[in-house]
C-alpha cells in the first residue's frame, strides 16, 4: 500500500446535516459545491438525499448537470452562478435552478428559457455576486411575474456573530424582500449559528456539513493516512530536507511518509511555522523540514515502533487546526485535497 487514504464519513456528513437541521424551522439545504468541498459530489450528494435533504447548491452550471446525473429528477439543484452566457441548453437539460444575479442574466434567462423557474440572488452588501437593491428595485415586478422559487443573499461575515456587518445585511436583505411572497435564504453554516432572525425559509449550509468551523458541534468526517515509506535516526547537527530548513539538536528518529504538496498538504506546514504535526497512538509528532511535492518528514522519536501509517487528519486534530497552521481556512484544507489518494467511504 503506498497511496494515503482518505476516508470521508457519509454517515457523519448525514449527522451533521440533521443537526444542523434541528437547529431551524426553515428547510436545510446542502451545499455541494466544488465537489461536495473535495469530498466527492456524487456520493456526498446521494448521502445528504438519503438524509432528507431536497434543495442542493452549486456554484456552476456544469456541477449541476453531473449532480443531476447523480440524484436523478426529484432535488432542486440551484447554482450560484446564476445563468451565464452558454448555460441555456445545461439549465434546461438538467432541470436546474439559477440564481440570476444581474439585469443581464435576467433578460438571457427569459429570452432563451421562457417559463423556466429562476431563482435571485441579491447583493445585500458583500459586493460580490447578486443584485445591487437599486437594480432589484427596478426588476422585481418583472421577476414576480415569473415563476420565481427562491431569493437569496449571502453574508458576508457570518463566522463573526458580533459582527455588526450581520444585521446591517440583515436589514437589506428585509428591505429588497418586504411584500414579495417568495421562499427567502440567507443563511449559510455561519448564519445558521446567528439565531433564527437569520433563519428565513431555506438554509445552504455547507462546512458545517464537512465538519468544520463555525459548526463547533459537527461530527469529524475526513481522516487521512499516510504510509511510512522509510524511518533514519540522524544526529545532532545533521539537517533536513530542502534548504536545510531544520537542524536535528538531539538523536531523533524521523519518518518520512508518501505525501506532500501535490496532495493539497500545504507547504506552509513545513516547520517554517512549526506547530504541524501528525498524530499515532495519542501521540503527537512534529513535522520537521519542509513539505516536499510528495513526501513529508516526520519526528517519530515518540514511538517505540514504526506503525505503517501516521494521521494528518483524524478524530485529534481536524481540517481547522490544519488550517491554523497553514495560515488558510479549513474550506481551503478541504478543496485541495488531492486526486491522488485512495478514497474510502463509510457509508
Ligand atoms: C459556499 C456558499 C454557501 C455555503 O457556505 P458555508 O460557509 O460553507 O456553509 C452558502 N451560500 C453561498 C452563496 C455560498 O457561496
Amino acid at each position: 500500500m503506498s497511496k494515503a487514504t482518505l476516508t470521508i464519513d457519509l454517515q457523519a456528513i448525514a449527522n451533521n446535516w440533521r443537526a444542523l437541521d434541528r437547529l431551524t424551522k426553515a428547510e436545510t439545504g446542502a451545499v455541494v459545491k466544488a465537489d461536495s468541498y473535495g469530498l466527492g459530489a456524487e456520493r456526498v450528494a446521494n448521502a445528504l438525499a438519503q438524509a432528507g435533504a431536497r434543495q442542493f447548491f452549486v456554484a456552476l452550471a456544469e456541477e449541476g448537470a453531473a449532480l443531476r446525473q447523480a440524484l436523478g429528477d426529484r432535488p432542486v439543484i440551484n447554482v450560484f452562478s446564476g445563468h451565464m452566457a452558454g448555460d441555456a441548453e445545461a439549465i434546461r437539460d438538467a432541470a436546474l435552478t439559477p440564481m440570476i444575479n444581474s439585469t443581464e442574466q435576467l433578460l438571457r434567462q427569459l429570452e432563451t428559457l421562457p417559463g423556466h423557474p429562476f431563482g435571485v440572488q441579491l447583493d445585500s452588501g458583500m459586493n460580490r455576486l447578486g443584485m445591487e437593491p437599486a437594480e432589484w428595485a427596478a426588476l422585481r415586478d418583472i421577476a414576480q411575474s415569473q415563476p420565481l422559487t427562491l431569493i437569496m443573499s449571502h453574508l458576508a461575515c457570518s463566522d463573526a456573530p458580533d459582527h455588526e456587518m450581520n444585521a446591517a445585511q440583515l436589514r437589506s436583505f428585509h428591505d429588497m424582500t418586504q411584500g414579495i411572497d417568495v421562499a427567502r435564504s440567507l443563511s449559510a453554516t455561519g448564519g445558521i449559528l446567528l439565531g433564527s432572525d437569520y433563519h428565513f425559509d431555506v438554509t445552504r449550509p455547507g462546512i458545517g456539513l464537512y465538519g468544520g468551523r463555525p459548526f463547533d458541534d459537527a461530527q469529524p468526517v475526513v481522516t487521512l493516512d499516510v504510509p511510512v515509506i522509510q524511518t533514519r535516526t540522524v544526529t545532532p547537527g545533521e539537517t533536513v530536507g530542502y534548504g536545510n530548513s531544520w537542524t536535528a539538536d538531539t538523536m531523533v528518529t524521523l519518518a518520512t511518509v508518501a505525501a506532500g504538496y501535490a496532495d493539497g498538504l500545504k507547504r506552509a506546514l513545513g516547520n517554517a511555522v512549526g506547530e504541524a504535526c501528525f498524530q499515532h497512538d495519542g501521540k503527537t509528532l512534529p513535522i520537521v523540514g519542509r513539505v516536499s511535492m510528495d513526501l513529508i518528514t516526520v519526528d517519530i522519536s515518540a514511538l517505540s515502533d514504526v506503525p505503517q501509517t501516521l494521521q494528518l487528519i483524524g478524530p485529534g486534530q481536524g481540517v481547522d487546526d490544519l488550517a491554523d497552521w497553514a495560515g488558510t481556512i479549513g474550506y481551503e484544507i478541504l478543496t485541495s485535497l488531492g486526486a491522488r489518494y485512495d478514497r474510502h467511504y463509510i457509508a
